[in-house]
């Protein structure tokens, strides 16, 4: 057989002829070209490729092509091809490999790129698939099917830019997706995928276990058991997880997975997409985050709007019912309320007044709607007016007003209106007149006295001298001596002169201390020395009444004051101490910080105290509380001296006692300064 003869390869397998015709029909009007190679001589496929392939090049002929094959090459029949050497008709490109290639695979190929010449001499690119005709191991043909590549590679691109479009898709949307055919164990993943999950991408599918690994620990249990229960549902399914990064921020997805089950119910299919929501779900974050911070200012905004109706309704009861007249002025500084009180002063009604402006109540001051900014900005950096002003009368007279103007805020303290309150100061003023004078009368009246005291003392000491000087005389002449009545009665005299004199003086610097008449000369005055030169000085007169009196100074300071003036003040103290004492008992002086400024001195005896309802008593002049024990001498004025020095070294004082266990005088003075 030196040609393949297309009944005759039919003829070999299929034994009815008329199904061998059928055959050859069917194979001529095939739409694919068919083009079928002789070998001659035949090979022996046992051979070398290499020698198979130098044979290979030697005896190919075209035993038999259908129309499809002349018209993609541009011939006008069959005929012009069949009988001729197959290397006449195969195109220069890469012929020998790919020969090569089939004699490798045992002829059998599928669907490669193969060149063929066009009745043009041009090289077409074809697809084209062959299969082996052998007899005993020995080829003796080749069968090729044969389709115009060009078209098919047109399609192969389209597929690719579909391809490319729905990875830059995915990439653009953050969407990737995977598929696994149960039957087949066919599992793809797109490249998205993997980077969205943050693995390398890589043509090989990843683990389940790989993803889950991304998955943030809290979902993976849901996320595990919502796969499972989709994969045998048939259904589709949404989930949403969160993936951790490195760096511990999280990733937010929403996955999509259908599943498809066969008529028995197993699962033969499913697909899934997850997307990245990353951004979606932190504005919806920030979005209700904006929500609830807008609700949260506009309940805020209401309960201020309450609060100032509340401040609005309060105000319009306080000035409906205050006694005082009260005018609230609008922002244009015009009256938008007016009370009772204001139509009792100035005798317009409400009614009369409402949003007119103030050049009615003061003609001779009128405030000037053009001046409404100057007193905004005078209230906000004032906090408010206060002042004496002339009004007018709705009859015309003149009425003399203490007027005080404030700001009206809301509660985000912006000025809503103004408030006067105006008082008729024309009765206010005629008491103060009363009173100025009433003050001056007081005063001269006091240096009247002090005149009088002082004029009356003198008078009174001068005879007061003439009758001691005498009776000391008495006493001394020693030509006529006295008898025991005489002396007695001398004693008398001389014993009342003295106090009369003691009281005189007392009297007198009272007088002056009172009248602010005495000098003082504050200096710095150390405590412990004057403590120790007062002790000294009634030292004899305690000892008397076998009292020790004890000292403490608890402070470093000097206190200010007069010397001579502090002497005086103790000397009184502690000469009431040991006065108003058992004998034996006890005297202490202390001297201790009273605050940051002052000195306190402390005066304590264990005598028979002083009842607190008699405090203020103790104070006035010629007070002596009802002594009665005659040998106890006094005036009653040492304690108002004392008080008066005390105030006049700018000090005060006070007592505290126990009756029946004692006293404690204290002198709050100022400390000097160091
Ligand atoms: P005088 O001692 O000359 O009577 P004072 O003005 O010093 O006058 O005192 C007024 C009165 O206050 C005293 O008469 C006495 O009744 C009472 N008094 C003053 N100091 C004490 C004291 N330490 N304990 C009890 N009574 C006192």
């Amino acid at each position: 057989m030196t040609a393949v003869d297309l009944a005759e390869i039919f003829k070999s397998r299929v034994s009815d002829s008329e199904q061998v015709s059928l055959l050859i029909d069917i194979v001529s009007a095939s739409e694919e070209g068919i083009l079928c190679w002789s070998i001659d001589p035949p090979i022996d496929t046992r051979l070398p490729p290499p020698e198979q392939l130098q044979a290979l090049r030697e005896g190919m002929q075209v035993s038999y092509c259908n129309q499809s094959y002349a018209r993609l090459m541009d011939y006008p029949g069959p005929e012009d091809i069949i009988g001729r050497n197959v290397i006449e008709f195969l195109g220069e490109l890469n012929v020998d490999a790919k020969l090569q290639e089939m004699v490798e695979n045992d002829y059998r190929l599928e669907r490669i790129r193969f060149p063929f010449k066009d009745s043009g001499g041009n090289t077409r690119l074809t697809s084209v698939t062959t299969h082996a005709l052998l007899q005993d191991q020995m080829l003796i043909g080749i069968w090729n099917t044969v389709l115009d590549a060009t078209r098919q590679s047109e399609q192969e691109s389209e597929a690719e830019i579909i391809r490319e479009l729905l990875s830059d898709s995915q990439e653009l949307a953050r969407i990737g997706s995977w598929s696994e055919d149960f039957r087949t164990g066919r599992r793809a993943q797109s490249r998205q995928l993997h980077i969205l999950m943050g693995l390398p991408p890589r043509p090989e599918p990843y683990d389940w276990t790989d993803f889950l690994e991304k998955i943030h620990p809290d979902d993976r249990a849901r996320v595990a058991k919502g796969r499972e229960r989709t994969r045998s549902s048939g259904d589709t399914s949404t989930m949403d997880f969160r993936v951790v990064e490195p760096d511990g921020s999280l990733r937010y997805f929403h996955t999509v997975v259908r599943s498809t089950l066969d008529k028995d119910g197993q699962p033969l299919h499913w697909l899934g997409t997850m997307q990245e929501i990353t951004e979606q779900v932190k504005l919806r974050e920030q979005l209700q985050e904006m929500v609830e911070a807008r609700t949260h200012a506009l309940s805020e905004e209401i309960e201020l709007r309450k609060r100032d109706a509340a401040i609005l309704k309060r105000q319009a009861v306080v000035v409906s019912q205050i006694s005082e007249a009260v005018i609230v002025w609008n922002l244009d500084l015009k009256i938008s309320d007016w009370n009772d009180g204001a139509t009792k002063v100035f005798g317009y009604s409400r009614e009369e007044v409402m949003d007119l402006g103030p050049a009615f109540l003061r003609p001779r001051q009128p405030l000037a709607p053009s001046k409404r900014e100057e007193l905004l900005d005078w209230i906000e950096d004032n906090d408010g007016w206060q002042g004496e002003l002339p009004y007018q009368h709705k009859d015309g007279h003149e009425v003399i007003c203490e007027a005080s103007l404030t700001a009206l805020r809301d509660s985000r303290g912006n000025i809503i209106s103004f408030v006067e309150v105006v008082r008729d100061a024309t009765e206010r003023k005629a008491y103060e007149h009363k009173l100025a004078d009433a003050k001056e009368e007081a005063e001269q009246a006091n240096v009247a006295k002090s005149h009088f005291i002082r004029g009356l003392s003198h008078e009174l000491r001068t005879p007061l001298n003439a009758i001691l000087g005498f009776a000391q005389l008495m006493e001394r002449l020693s030509g006529t001596p006295l008898d025991s009545q005489q002396q007695d009665y001398l004693d008398h005299i001389q014993a009342g002169g003295v106090h009369l004199l003691g009281l005189v003086n007392e009297v007198l610097d009272l007088a002056k201390i009172e009248s602010g008449e005495i000098d003082l000369k504050l200096e710095a005055v150390d405590c412990k020395a004057l403590a120790e030169e007062v002790l000294q000085l009634v030292a004899p007169q305690a000892e008397e009444r076998r009292i020790t009196p004890a000292l403490e100074v608890r402070t470093e300071r000097s206190i200010h004051g007069d010397y001579m003036r502090l002497k005086q003040v103790l000397l009184n103290l502690l000469t009431n101490g040991i006065k108003y004492n058992s004998n034996g008992g006890g005297l202490y002086l202390s001297f201790a910080d009273s605050d940051s400024k002052r000195v306190r001195i402390m005066v304590t005896d264990t005598g028979p105290g002083i009842d607190p309802g008699r405090y203020d008593e103790l104070f006035e002049p010629f007070n002596r509380l009802g002594v009665t024990d005659a040998t106890v001498e006094g005036t009653g004025l040492g304690l108002p001296i004392t008080a008066s020095l005390v105030e006049a070294m700018a000090g005060t004082m006070g007592v505290d006692s126990q009756p029946g266990e004692g006293s404690s005088f204290w002198v709050d003075l100022p400390a000097a300064e160091n």
